[in-house]
């Protein structure tokens, strides 16, 4: 199985899913008390496991990659003086974190799951091996990529992108707090549209923050579409995985 649209969307949708696998980017905030952008909020990675298992039950094959923002980040540590490698170390095991509750989430509504790790840590979860990884995938299991790419000073955008390529995922979806990428900030400027649809080349060039510009020019050589909408809105990662027009896509 290729990643690779296996049908093309009536305009507002199909019954069909148009991408047959999936990598779905999901930043630590997400899984936070949305009152401090902090920790875990329990009630919040059960709705975000809901959401995923109705994407799931569409037939499709997918793979998450979790952020740490809610726990940790590198390169804020850094600022603060905490050496930047052992920050960013901080930074992926906080990633581990947040895939252990998106597991157990996912698993308490019947949706079988494995997390793998970028950083060994075998008592707590598999490590990444790719064949592996594909193998879970053709099987039916949503798979949780944890502790980024393993490397100091990446990002897990840059992750997303890298695990999309190396799987052959057909798009990578960002599921982020705002329903797409804007002209402007739209809580500062009220004339601020958002953009349908861009290139790569656009993001970039207009510094637009969708994600680092490592993951999108890994996914600009790969030709990998990200698709950008807010994951708080109920029935979009379905939507998104149906082809329904949401969001922003950069492509
Ligand atoms: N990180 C890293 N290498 C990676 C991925 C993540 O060093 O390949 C560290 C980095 O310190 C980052 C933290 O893990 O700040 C959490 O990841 P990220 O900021 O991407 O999470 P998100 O913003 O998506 O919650």
């Amino acid at each position: 199985m290729t990643g690779s649209p296996v049908e093309e969307s009536a305009a507002g949708g199909s019954a069909k899913p148009i991408y047959d696998r999936v990598v779905l980017k999901l930043s630590g905030e997400a899984f936070a008390d949305p009152a401090t952008g902090y920790n875990i909020d329990p009630s919040i990675v059960a709705s975000i496991a809901n959401e995923v298992a109705l994407a799931k039950h569409l037939g499709i094959e997918l793979a998450v990659v979790v952020g740490g923002g809610n726990i940790f980040r590198g390169g804020s540590a850094s600022l603060r003086g905490i050496d930047r490698a052992t920050g960013d170390y901080m930074g992926m095991l906080a990633t581990v974190i947040n895939a252990l509750a998106l597991q157990d989430a996912l698993e308490q509504i019947g949706i079988p799951t494995r997390v793998q790790t970028a950083i060994a840590m075998q008592q707590v979860a598999e490590p990444y091996i790719w064949k592996k990884a594909i193998r879970h995938l053709e099987k039916g299991r949503v798979v949780v990529f944890a502790a980024g790419t393993g490397d100091p000073y990446f990002t897990t955008d840059t992750t997303a992108a890298l695990r999309a390529a190396e799987i052959g995922a057909g798009v990578i979806f960002k599921a982020t707090r705002v329903d797409g990428i804007y002209t402007d900030d739209p809580e500062k400027n009220s004339d601020a549209t958002r953009i349908d649809e861009l290139s790569y080349i656009e993001v970039l060039n207009r510094g637009l923050r969708v994600m680092d510009s490592t993951a999108i020019s890994l996914c600009m050589e790969n030709k990998l579409p990200i698709v950008v909408f807010d994951l708080m809105v109920e029935g979009n990662i379905k939507r998104a995985v149906l082809g329904e027009h949401i969001g922003t896509t950069v492509k």
